[in-house]
């Protein structure tokens, strides 16, 4: 039996790898082995590293040596070393990673380096902040790539990746949207204790090149929403650089009944929470992700999204740091749009598994070799 370890470090990729781990351990040609690490480990972002506990997998490794500080490389460095050391015990065939966090570079570079298929989830996307600069690294060091849509497609082939490598599976997040009976709306209102009838979901992110900016950036958005009227489920961000001053602020603002305050929600919760918002507002990803699939008009503030959208994506309108502005875009949006994306056909587990019982992924050499075109 071939083994394969997924790695997760934040509520962020889980909810994608979890259909192709769940998938994984079904299979009777693969052992699983799920690797949990990062923010996952953390109290004061919802310890979320028991979600995927819950989850009931045969073999998980809660990496708690890895307790992430406030620094990012320092966390990476410590990182690689216990992760070294797991795979050396495991001797796993392949190690799995998703998306733009140092919890996933850390698991490229150890495959990579001790001769280990990776495989990336849903490289060749951009954004702003570090994220942009560690995603695009990930990719140098998987040997093989599972994308969203042609356009991540075409990105790599850019960045001179090898077509043999790279193929498009769809994002799993869709997988779990269709695939699975989500609770309704009032289970998870019920669940979650969320007293409001209508509700906005707020999640800002900090740049970690605008640290310095953070505090007025959050002021700035906290002002508009108050003055809006409306009511905001916010969830904490993650805990890049600069995390701690938002979570400060936040402090400030509990028991403002316009707001109530979440460390994490379970993402099959929190699909349905975006999925009944009148609109999602701040830097996340879930902006111009799954409140565009679900319709549901986004705020994207500032730079941390940037390029990852353009001006026919009509459900979401960009704002800058400033009152007035997100204030007006506020009091101005539409109750739903239909949108149409390219995130897949929701069989992104059927797919992944398909090439990872296939010869041809098996036999891809671990050497790697950029293709240049004229
Ligand atoms: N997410 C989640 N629970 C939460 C907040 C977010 O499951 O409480 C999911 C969300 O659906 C999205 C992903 O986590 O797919 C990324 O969200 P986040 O804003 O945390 O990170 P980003 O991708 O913007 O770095």
């Amino acid at each position: 039996m071939k083994r394969i370890i997924f790695v997760t470090g934040t509520r962020a990729d889980y909810g994608k790898l979890k259909p192709l781990m769940m998938a994984v351990e079904q299979s009777i040609e693969f052992e699983l082995h799920v690797y949990v690490t990062g923010m996952h480990l953390l109290t004061e972002y919802g310890s979320t590293f028991k979600e995927v506990v819950k989850d009931g997998y045969n073999h998980i490794y809660i990496a708690r040596e890895n307790m992430p500080t406030y620094n990012m490389s320092d966390d990476l460095g410590k990182s690689i070393s216990n992760f070294t050391r797991y795979v050396g015990e495991i001797r796993p065939d392949c190690i799995v990673v998703h998306g733009d966090r140092g919890d996933a570079l850390m698991g490229s570079i150890v495959g990579a380096f001790n001769n280990v298929h990776v495989i990336h989830i849903e490289g060749g996307e951009v954004t702003g902040t570090i994220d942009e600069s560690i995603r695009h690294a990930i990719t140098r060091f998987a040997h093989f790539h599972l994308v969203a849509n042609t356009s991540a497609e075409e990105l790599l082939l850019a960045m001179g990746e090898s077509p043999q490598r790279i193929k498009v599976i769809g994002s799993p997040d869709i997988d779990v949207i269709i695939g699975q009976s989500l609770a309704t709306i009032d289970e998870v209102k019920e669940s979650l204790k969320i007293p409001f009838d209508s509700y906005a979901v707020l999640l800002f992110h900090p740049v970690v090149t605008e640290v310095g900016l953070l505090q007025q950036q959050v002021t700035e958005l906290f002002k508009a929403c108050k003055e809006s009227g409306k009511k905001f489920i916010v969830i904490y961000p993650n805990n890049d650089h600069g995390s701690h001053i938002i979570l400060e602020l936040y402090k400030q603002l509990e028991g403002d009944d316009s707001f109530l305050f979440f460390k994490s929600v379970r993402f099959e919760e929190f699909l349905v929470v975006l999925q009944h918002a009148d609109f999602m507002i701040g830097n996340s990803s879930a902006g111009v992700r799954e409140a565009p699939y679900f319709g549901v008009p986004t705020i994207d503030i500032g730079t941390r999204q940037m390029g990852r959208y353009t001006k026919d994506d009509i459900s979401i309108t960009h704002v800058e740091y400033n009152r007035k502005e997100i204030l007006q875009a506020i009091v101005s949006l539409p109750r739903r749009y239909t949108v149409h994306h390219n995130w897949g056909q929701g069989n992104s587990a059927e797919l992944f598994m398909n090439i990872l019982g296939s010869e041809e992924f098996w036999q891809i050499p671990l050497q790697k070799q950029l293709s240049y075109k004229e």
